[in-house]
This record gives structure tokens, C-alpha cells and sequence, in this order.
């Protein structure tokens, strides 16, 4: 059966993809993956994630935004740019932004002020947020609240949190992106468990390629690199879980990604 689903997080820009990006895209293409947003998470990425949007026009979309991990380079060419990528119609969205208490690559100091300054440039630019938290729940839900009722909208990107948080940013009325992390046996068993908590229409899918390669991909590919196409993991596994068809999730995780990211009906 084939789909028209919509990766909604792949880091495409990845230096790893480019020997055979090209390879990766007609594999997600034959694969039922119709519309990747690539994700930007620096300076260098945010240019090269426009570029390869631009290149590939209604099948790629791409995001501009900084990760925590490298808030401490987040400048004022920073801003700069990506207030000036914004306005390209192929970006659909702010970030990946947000806290990581977890690694803190950054100091928090500056993980709180770049989030802030994104979520103004989202504010301001009336561009969904793509949002990252990891192990910063308190300070993320706190700045992120007095921020809301001016966003259009927003999604917690490869959600790994507990049942207490995903109800929590559910009433906050955030959409959920779920990552191959749920075809984990190991450490996404509580994934599993809780994901059709997550209404029908804050469903997101995507892979955070090229990390979190889904363990349940049989037989296991030569590398590690993970890809657009194995999103059929994602969805596989979440339907499963949430006792759904193939079908009904493909369909309404890719009308929502449409409706998140104003992209063109299918
Ligand atoms: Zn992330």
C-alpha cells in the first residue's frame, strides 16, 4: 500500500547525506514518504536545509531555527538570519529551538535567551515553532506559556517524555512529534504505552534522521545513518500502539503535518 506521509523532522543538511542525498529522497519517495521538512538547527545548517528546500520544490520544506546545544553561537547574524530565511516561502517553521538540560552543550543562561529570541521571531513572522526539550521541563513549560497565546503554532519535536508531560503540553494545545524512539523495545516501552493519549489531530510522525535509527527494521540496515524512509517504522509502530490501521494514522498525521506547516493539500 502506498502512502502520502510527511516526515515532519529529518536533518537532510547532515553532512552523512552528502554523498547520496539524491538516493534518499527517491527511497522516501518509493517508500510512501511524499514531503520531508528538513530540519535547521544552526547557522550553517538553516542555509544549507533553504537551499536543499528550494532544490526540491513541494517535496521538501525546511525549518530555521537553533538548537539549544549551540545557543551559546546563537549572534545577532544568527537572528539575522533566520529572520531573513523566514521569509522564504519554503521555510515553514521556527526552529528547532528550545532547552537541553540533559547534555547542557550550552550554558542554560544562553539555552533560555536564544529560545526566547525564536519564539519572538515566531511570534512575529505568525511561523510555527519546532520545539526541543530534553530533562528541562520546568523552565521549557514556563517560557514556552508566556509565549503561547501569541504563536500560531507549536510542536514538541521527537517527544520521549513521560505520561505526566505529555498530557501537560497536550492541554497546553501543543501538536506531538513522535520519532523512532517508540520502536525501541528497551528504552520507548513507555512510549508505546502512552502515545494514543495524543489526540488525532496533534499526531506528527518523523525520523530525526540521521539519528535514532528504528530498532524494529528488519533486516538490519548496514549503517546506523537513519532516513526519511524508514518513517513507515514510525508509523508501523505508533498504529500499532494505538490500536489504529496503517491507514487512519498515515492519513491524519499527514493531514496534520499540512495544516501544522500550511503546506498545499495533497
Ligand atoms: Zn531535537
Amino acid at each position: 500500500m502506498s502512502y502520502s506521509l510527511i516526515d515532519i523532522g529529518a536533518n537532510l543538511a547532515h553532512h552523512s547525506f552528502d554523498d547520496d542525498r539524491d538516493d534518499v529522497l527517491q527511497r522516501a519517495a518509493d517508500a510512501g514518504v511524499a514531503r520531508i521538512i528538513v530540519t535547521g538547527s544552526s547557522d550553517d545548517s538553516n542555509t544549507r536545509a533553504a537551499a536543499l528546500a528550494e532544490a526540491n520544490p513541494g517535496i521538501l520544506y525546511s525549518t530555521a531555527g537553533v538548537h539549544p546545544h549551540h545557543a551559546s553561537d546563537y549572534t545577532e547574524e544568527s537572528d539575522a538570519l533566520i529572520r531573513s530565511l523566514v521569509q522564504n516561502d519554503v521555510v515553514v517553521a521556527v526552529g528547532e529551538c528550545g532547552l537541553d538540560y540533559f547534555r547542557n552543550f550550552s550554558p542554560r543562561d544562553a539555552q533560555l535567551d536564544a529560545f526566547r529570541r525564536q519564539l519572538e521571531i515566531a511570534k512575529e513572522s505568525h511561523l510555527p515553532v519546532f520545539l526541543h526539550q530534553r530533562d528541562a521541563h520546568d523552565d521549557f513549560v514556563a517560557v514556552l506559556e508566556s509565549a503561547l497565546p501569541d504563536l500560531t503554532r507549536a510542536v514538541a519535536h521527537c517527544f520521549t517524555g513521560e505520561g505526566e508531560s505529555l498530557h501537560e503540553y497536550i492541554a497546553m494545545g501543543l501538536y506531538v512529534g513522535i520519532t523512532g524512539w517508540i520502536c525501541d523495545e528497551r528504552r520507548g516501552q513507555h512510549l508505546h504505552d502512552i502515545v494514543s493519549v495524543i489526540p488525532d489531530d496533534r499526531l506528527l510522525i518523523e525520523t530525526d534522521a540521521p539519528y535514532l535509527l528504528p530498532r524494529t527494521i528488519q533486516p538490519k540496515p548496514k549503517t546506523r545513518r537513519n532516513e526519511p524512509a524508514y518513517l513507515t517504522e514510525v508509523l508501523n509502530t505508533v498504529a500499532e500502539a494505538r490500536g489504529q490501521s496503517r491507514a487512519h494514522v498515515a492519513e491524519i498525521t499527514t493531514g496534520n503535518a499540512v495544516r501544522f506547516f500550511g503546506l498545499e493539500e495533497s
